[in-house]
């Protein structure tokens, strides 16, 4: 079938400029690989070995819930397998309202607009929130898709540094020549797992005439969030289970990110089993907060195990520093059976190279117990 093919001076071109940017990469020990592995709840297979994985951000286990499995394939089975279209056209089909309804509901907004992903939702959301005219003041450790966004904006882009409010409170007065200035955070820190100051920032921002904006992805479901802020986005794809992003907020706002969130737009609708499936999460997340807390006390337990300081998500850093050491001591629970990721540079700062440990509602007592044996005889030994 395959009747043209690029000319070998062409494909060795590609081939040339990639094999210089991956040794680049390589010199600096941050060459990635995909590593195959096949995850179910708390059961995951790697390179022929069983796991127990502490990496996965499915907090609930919801996206091995039997009910969600089975409100997805119900939903295949109602509309298909692909959403045909971007929303605009034929894509919105009824699971869409259901699974925003949901969504404002939780948040206690006026109403919300699903996406194709967490990441489309900020890089949608900032630029049409936001142009040239105006100031975005972010904390330095927003996650790069929020950082994405700000650029596609053309806003002028402030950073300050993390969690500190003050400093927050310093920029938004820089920045004060601009149009609107909205600041933005996240509510609980990806790589580190600390919450931000919402309320401060809030308050900060309303007697400044600022606006607050948030990325819930890694507090729905696991942390109760007393969150003001009137724009709130996050992510179906972590606590949920499922896949999608959304952004939460005043009735006025969704209508205009209908028009004017270029990725929400030019992309096609989520397809209905993820819409079936996630509709079904967020009923289980509403209706049991236990599930939440469950994640939050193995967390604890952890903890309190290694002598780390009381967390205040689902998620652990212990703060390495450089790569090698990082990936050996990853490497070291492999081979007691825990998945633990190391987290490096450019995910996280240089030299704050990391084991980020994500605890869930499935994880057994007796496992974190060993899991903390293990980190605390490795961390001697390499004392
Ligand atoms: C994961 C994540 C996203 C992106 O969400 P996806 O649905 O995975 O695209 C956005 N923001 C933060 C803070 C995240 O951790």
């Amino acid at each position: 079938m395959i009747k043209s093919k690029p000319s070998e001076n062409a494909r060795d071109g590609v081939t040339a400029y990639a094999v210089k940017k991956l040794a680049a990469l390589e010199a600096g020990e941050l060459r990635r690989v995909l590593k195959p592995t096949a995850r179910r709840g708390a059961e995951t297979s790697r390179n022929g070995s069983q796991l127990i994985s502490f990496s996965d951000n499915d907090y609930l286990g919801l996206s091995a819930h039997p009910e969600v499995i089975e409100a997805g394939i119900a939903a295949a089975n109602d509309y298909g397998a692909g959403a045909g279209a971007s929303r605009l056209v034929t894509g919105d089909n009824p699971l869409n309202k259901a699974v925003e309804a949901k969504l404002a509901a939780l948040k206690g907004t006026e109403a919300a607009l699903v996406f194709g992903s967490g990441y489309l939702a900020n890089i949608g959301a900032i630029p049409a929130l936001a142009g040239r005219e105006d100031a975005l003041i972010l904390d330095e450790l927003s996650h790069s898709c929020i950082h994405a966004g700000a650029r596609l904006s053309g806003a002028k882009i402030y950073t300050f540094q993390h969690n500190d409010a003050d400093h927050a409170l310093l920029k938004l007065r820089e920045a004060a020549p601009f149009g609107q200035r909205i600041v933005i955070t996240e509510t609980v820190f990806s790589m580190d797992g600390d919450r931000a100051p919402l309320l401060d920032l809030n308050a900060m921002c309303e007697s400044h005439g600022a606006w607050l904006m948030t990325d819930d992805a890694h507090g729905l479901g696991v942390v109760p969030m007393d969150n003001p802020a009137p724009v709130q986005m996050g992510t179906l794809s972590k606590a949920a289970g499922v896949y999608g992003g959304y952004v939460c907020g005043p009735r006025a706002l969704i209508d205009l990110l209908v028009n004017r969130a270029r990725s929400f737009v030019y992309t096609t609708g989520l397809p209905p089993f993820v819409l079936g499936s996630a509709s079904k999460a967020l009923d289980i997340i509403a209706a049991d907060p236990a599930l939440g807390a469950r994640a939050m006390a193995n967390a604890r337990l952890f903890c309190t195990l290694t002598g780390l300081p009381e967390p205040q998500s689902a998620i652990v850093p212990l703060i390495v520093g450089d790569a090698r050491p990082a990936l050996s001591l990853s490497e070291s629970l492999e081979r007691e059976g825990f998945l633990v990721t190391a987290i490096r540079p450019p995910t996280v700062p240089e030299g704050t190279a990391r084991l980020r440990f994500a605890f869930a509602a499935l994880h057994q007592d007796a496992d974190i117990r060993r899991l903390a044996h293990c980190v605390n005889a490795a961390l001697a030994a390499a004392a």
